[in-house]
C-alpha cells in the first residue's frame, strides 16, 4: 500500500508568561496537514509497539543545583505526564491523544514554562481550521468561536518567572548583555515542554508547548510552533520535539533535518538526532530534543548540562531523568 504524505503533526502553542507586552502577544497556533490526516486514518497496521517520550526543557540544570525536594517535584511532574500519555497508548489510543495528554499535564504544572490550555486550541486548529498555523487575534477569535476558554493573562503569572524577568531586565540595563548572555541560571531562562509518541497503529505525533524565552521581544516567534523547526512528525521516519535556543533550532530546521537524514540517507534515529544537534552546537546553539521513530526507537540528546525528560515503552517501565 502506498501512502502519500503519511504524516501528522500536532503543534502546540506558545503561551507567553513573562512580560505584559509578551502577554499581549500571546499566540495560539496549530498545524495540520489535511492530506496527512486522511492518510493516517487509513494507516492501520498490525504493529503493536508503542512508546512515549517527553521533555520539560533543557538548560543549565546541574546536579545539586536545586533542593532534593524541588528535584522530586520535577520528577513527579514528568512521571505524571508519562502516566497520562502511557494510559492512552496502552489502551490503544492515538499518539495524538497521548502527546496532547502528556503536554497538558506539563502545561498545568507551574514547574515547567508552558501554559494551561494551549494544546486544546492547537488541536482544534489542526483538525478544524483548514490551516497549518494561526496566531494573534485571528487565533483568539477562532478559539472563541470554538468554545475554547480564554484565560486571563494573570493566570500565567508565577513569582519565580517574574523574578527571572526582573533579573534579565536588570542585566540588560547594565548594558552589553545580549542573546545567550542573558542565561543566568536555568530557572531564568529555560522553558518548553514536549511529547512525541508512537501508537499501536504505527502513527507518530509530536507536541510542543512553550512560554518562550524570558525577556524576548514582543512578537518574537521561537522554534516550538515552527513545523520542521521545533516540532515535526512523519510516519515514515520519526516524531521530534525540541527545546533550547529557538533561533538556532529554526535556522537549522532541526526537526525536519532529523527526519530527512533518516528518509534520504537511511540514517538511524539516534545518529540522525545527534548529527543535527551537533550542527546546532556548531552554530552556537544549546538545547536538546526528544524523538521516537516508527519502530519505537528513541533518542533524547542534549548539549546542555541537563534536560528534564522521560520515556516509557511497551514494557511499561517509566524512566525519568534530569541530568547528564
Ligand atoms: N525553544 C524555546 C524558544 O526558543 C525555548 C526553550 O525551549 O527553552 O522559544
Amino acid at each position: 500500500m502506498e501512502i502519500t504524505w503519511p504524516f501528522k503533526y500536532l503543534l502546540v502553542v506558545a503561551l507567553l508568561t513573562t512580560t505584559a507586552a509578551d502577554l499581549a502577544q500571546s499566540q495560539e497556533s496549530g498545524v495540520k496537514d489535511a492530506a496527512a490526516r486522511g492518510a493516517n486514518e487509513i494507516m492501520q497496521t498490525n504493529q503493536k509497539k508503542f512508546g512515549l517520550v517527553i521533555h520539560g526543557g533543557a538548560g543549565i540544570i546541574e546536579r545539586g543545583g536545586t533542593s532534593a525536594g524541588r528535584e522530586q517535584e520535577y520528577r513527579a511532574g514528568l512521571d505524571h505526564a508519562l502516566g497520562a500519555g502511557y494510559a492512552i497508548l496502552k489502551g490503544g489510543g492515538s499518539s495524538l491523544d497521548a502527546t496532547e495528554a502528556a503536554v497538558r499535564v506539563l502545561e498545568d504544572d507551574p514547574h515547567f514554562n508552558a501554559g494551561k490550555g494551549a494544546v486544546n486550541l492547537a488541536r482544534l486548529v489542526m483538525e478544524k481550521s483548514g490551516h497549518v498555523m494561526m496566531d494573534g487575534e485571528g487565533a483568539e477569535a477562532f478559539a472563541a468561536a470554538n468554545g475554547v476558554e480564554l484565560v486571563d493573562q494573570k493566570y500565567f503569572y508565577t513569582e519565580e518567572r517574574w523574578q527571572a524577568l526582573q533579573k534579565m531586565k536588570e542585566a540588560e540595563k547594565r548594558g552589553g548583555v545580549g542573546g545567550k548572555k542573558f542565561i543566568i541560571t536555568d530557572q531564568d531562562r529555560h522553558g518548553t515542554v514536549g511529547a512525541v509518541a508512537l501508537d499501536k497503529n504505527g502513527n507518530l505525533a509530536a507536541a510542543t508547548s512553550t512560554g518562550g524565552t524570558t525577556n524576548k521581544k514582543a512578537g518574537r516567534v521561537g522554534d516550538s510552533p515552527i513545523i520542521g523547526g521545533g516540532t515535526y512528525a512523519n510516519n515514515a521516519t520519526c516524531a521530534v520535539s525540541a527545546t533550547g535556543d529557538g533561533e538556532y533550532f529554526i535556522r537549522s530546521v532541526v526537526a525536519h533535518d532529523i527526519s530527512a537524514l533518516m528518509e534520504y540517507r537511511g540514517m538511524k534515529l539516534p545518529e540522525a538526532a545527534q548529527t543535527v544537534l551537533d550542527k546546532v552546537a556548531k552554530l552556537g546553539g544549546t538545547g536538546g530534543l526528544i524523538a521516537i521513530d516508527h519502530d519505537g526507537n528513541i533518542a533524547l540528546p542534549f548539549n546542555t548540562s541537563g534536560m528534564y525528560r522521560g520515556h516509557v515503552g511497551v514494557d511499561g517501565e517509566f524512566v525519568v531523568e534530569i541530568y547528564r
